[in-house]
């Protein structure tokens, strides 16, 4: 398999070597890289392209950064003009992993090496390198704190009442997030240990629980379903919140309704600012941390690489559909109270005050 990825990675890196002009330059300083990122809305894009840029500009990079605003349209024609600049490193978080393939295809014919950020580019050749972080993992690391918090590894018969959101439909991780997540909470579904009165997303339907990634659509959701199923003192136990936009939502929804949000284990993704509060003060039980610093170390690290006509590392490849792309995945973390101060305090990701520390 390690031979395999290696043939790959060598095998794209001879094709994309190629496709440039024999007389480019590999002096970092008269390069562009295109960054073009989804939205502002969530901290950890702009968190992203702010550590790409560190990185890149200190090895002497131009940089050209750009941000979708959530649509798909202009994501295309962002890319699309990056590719008319004759940018050489084009680095992308889609917005929807299945619509750039025009736009990367013109990055391609123009020499640019092509690298997805965190999520997947679908449904084309146009794509060299991804780099990720696990993605099955965090949904495993989500799913295993509500497991070791309700104590169903140590026994514990239940049946315990869970609601299940997914995230959005057109982000190809979401659908990876939830079936590892599944892959942990199917057999205490099976053996009745776990219940959702919702029904929604149980035997693993994740289109039933495919919500937008934002805190608004999770809080309407979570609402209806308090409503709809708790109403009559039914006790609600634990919510799989994919991310901590959703969780915040979810969290919201609870107090609106009276639910105390420290009894419920809640679950969430990317320990943005304002999540760690509630982590500190256990209304979030858990988030998954996916350094953005880490994933953008990997990446500029790929630039330079090809940049230097070397193979870069990959340690697996990701089927798009067209290709096997190959992939660097990094590993996911599971912050909770314990480990806030030594994970993202004392690493200087965020300050003791605005993690509700002191
Ligand atoms: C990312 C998550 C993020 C979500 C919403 C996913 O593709 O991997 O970190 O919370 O998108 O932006």
């Amino acid at each position: 398999l390690l031979a395999a990825t290696v043939g790959f990675a060598a095998l794209s890196l001879a094709a994309c070597s190629n496709s440039r002009s024999s007389s480019s330059s590999t002096d970092p300083k008269s390069i562009t890289v295109g960054i073009s990122m989804p939205d502002k809305a969530l901290q950890r894009w702009p968190s992203a392209a702010k550590d790409l840029k560190k990185d890149l500009v200190k090895k002497g990079y131009k940089l050209d950064i750009q941000y979708a605003n959530s649509s798909t349209s202009t994501q295309s024609q962002q890319v699309q003009n990056m590719a008319n600049k004759g940018e050489k490193y084009i680095v992308i978080a889609a917005q929807d992993g299945t619509t750039l393939g025009p736009a990367v295809a013109a990055a391609k014919k123009n020499g640019a090496t092509v690298i997805a950020y965190d999520r997947l580019i679908m449904n084309t050749p146009d794509v060299d390198y991804y780099a990720t972080y696990n993605l099955q993992g965090v949904g495993k690391l989500q799913a295993q704190s509500i497991v070791e918090k309700l104590g169903l590894d140590k026994g514990a018969k239940g049946p315990f009442n869970i609601e299940l959101l997914g995230g959005s439909a057109t982000d190809n991780n979401a659908p990876q997030f939830f079936k590892g997540a599944m892959s942990v909470l199917d057999p205490y579904f099976k053996s009745g240990a776990l219940v959702s009165q919702s029904k929604k997303g149980m035997n693993d339907n994740f289109q039933q629980v495919a919500i937008d990634w934002t805190q608004k659509a999770a809080q309407n959701e979570m609402q209806t379903r308090l409503t709809s199923f708790y109403n009559g003192g039914k006790k609600l136990d634990a919510v799989l919140a994919p991310n901590d936009a959703q969780a915040f939502g979810v969290i919201s929804a609870l107090k609106a309704a009276g639910v105390d949000p420290t009894k419920v284990v809640i679950t969430g993704q990317d320990c943005e600012t304002q999540n760690v509060p509630l982590i500190v003060k256990g209304e979030q039980y858990m988030s998954v941390y996916k350094s953005d610093v880490k994933l953008a170390d990997a990446v500029s690290q790929i630039i330079s690489d090809v940049n230097n006509k070397k193979t870069p590392k990959t340690d697996s490849n990701s089927n798009n559909g067209k290709k096997d792309v190959p992939t660097l995945q990094l590993t996911p973390q599971t912050i909770t109270k314990d480990n806030v101060k030594s994970e993202l305090v004392d690493t200087g990701y965020i300050s003791a005050k605005d993690a509700g520390l002191n």
